[in-house]
């Protein structure tokens, strides 16, 4: 559940935490075959061993931690995935999957209840990112370019707004939020949107993803920051899982419905 606030907050705290820090010791638990991706993980800790932390940096949802000798550690946390920069040793936790040691007694402590993250070492970061879309935050997503890639699709605008290709870093909690805050129904085909609608669409992603960053992301179930403390901004969901409340706009019971195979929230009367 991790969107862009949720990993740019855990980057951003990592930053000030671990840049200049050497990695001591990695540590992969048996019980997470998946994690490591591209090698055994014990080559992984091997290779990982030593490494100086020199920048962190994020793509869509993928976090980048830059090392010497030209590497890049990257994770994704996807469902339940979660890194807490522990002061002393990591918590004894079930759902502890990996723990890596740095040269200041610190630890990185990786935890996963589903156990569908995935962590790669690699020399050329394109070779897992180089497929993604622009950032949504970034210079060079106008509301053209939004208008552009919406106009090119048939698939319902929520699809085309969860499509790590299209646009990175959107997943569905600020999908259903950017579509309210639009007027624009979940379901429209993306190509059926004005450049009105699209230049709205483009406003209202900024805004979700802003303002959710201010909270520090949002903890509906899982998610926690690099220091343990869950986001606040589940409180100011406007849609989102408020299925049969009433829509803060117009008092009309918000509905939910599957689009794109997602549970989708909107409310019927604002949204067209
Ligand atoms: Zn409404």
């Amino acid at each position: 559940m991790p969107e862009l606030p949720e990993v740019e907050t855990i980057r951003r705290d990592l930053t000030a935490r671990i840049v200049g820090r050497t990695v001591a010791e990695a540590w992969v638990s048996p019980n997470a075959p998946k994690l490591v991706q591209g090698e055994p993980a014990a080559a992984f800790c091997l290779r990982l061993g030593g490494r100086r932390i020199e920048e962190l940096d994020r793509r869509g949802k993928y976090l980048l931690i830059r090392l010497d000798g030209g590497l890049t550690w990257i994770v994704h946390l996807r469902m339940t995935g979660g890194i807490i920069h522990a002061r002393g040793g990591c918590p004894e936790e079930r759902f502890l999957r990996a723990r890596f040691r740095l040269d200041d007694g610190s630890h990185l402590c990786y935890v996963d209840l589903r156990k569908l993250g995935t962590m790669w070492l690699v020399g050329e970061e394109s070779t897992v990112v180089g497929k993604l879309g622009p950032e949504p935050l970034g210079e060079a997503f106008g509301p053209r370019e939004l208008h552009r890639l919406l106009s090119r699709r048939s698939a319902p605008v929520k699809a085309v707004l969860l499509d790590q290709e299209a646009v990175a870093g959107i997943g569905n909690i600020y999908a259903d939020e950017a579509l309210f805050e639009a007027g624009v129904r979940p379901s429209k085909p993306a190509k059926a949107l004005s450049r009105r609608a699209a230049e709205r669409l483009h406003w209202a992603v900024r805004k979700v993803l802003v303002e959710a960053l201010e909270d520090r992301g949002s903890s509906f179930r899982d998610y926690v920051d690099a220091e343990g403390e869950q986001g606040m901004h589940q409180l100011r969901v406007k849609v989102f899982r408020r299925t049969g409340e009433p829509c803060y706009a117009c008092g009309t019971a918000i509905r939910r419905v599957r689009v794109g195979g997602r549970s989708t929230h909107y409310c019927p009367k604002c949204q067209r």
